[in-house]
């Protein structure tokens, strides 16, 4: 059923606390957690408690809790000082959903990338 732990699912494991990560924010409904492989200074993961397959996914089943994750990513990008709208390189985010193996999918539990505390390029590779 929609939402449901999924046994094999490692961000399903991190929300149990069977798998060890550095939360940075827990809400009811979210987790923020530091990105084992991180591509920026910032690089924080916000996840639904909840299995979902992917963000649109996510978006379809549960749109109040796709909310939460957004409302969260901008919190976490307050808290890590990234959340500047006008400076230079550096300041401001991304907020990056990858979607499908295609483009990068790796772990099936939705989840945000929030990356930042580096100039970003654009387009992204
Ligand atoms: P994806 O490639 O968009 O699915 O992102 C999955 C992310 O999860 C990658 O950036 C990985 O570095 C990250 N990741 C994988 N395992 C762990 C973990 O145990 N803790 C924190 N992040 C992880």
């Amino acid at each position: 059923m929609a939402g449901e732990p999924q046994a094999d699912c490692l961000f399903c494991k991190i929300v149990a606390g069977d798998v060890p990560a550095t939360v940075v924010r827990d809400t009811e409904t979210t987790l923020a957690f530091r990105d084992i492989n991180p591509q920026a200074p910032t690089h924080v993961l916000v996840i639904p408690k909840a299995h979902h397959q992917d963000a649109v996914t996510l978006a379809v089943e549960a749109p109040q809790i796709a909310a939460d994750v957004l409302r969260e990513a901008a919190a976490v990008a307050e808290e890590e000082g990234i959340a500047v709208a006008e400076g230079g390189p550096g300041t401001g985010y991304r907020v990056v959903f990858n979607t499908g193996t295609g483009a990068g999918q790796t772990v099936f539990h939705a989840h945000a990338h929030v990356l930042g505390g580096r100039g970003l390029n654009w387009p992204p590779g």
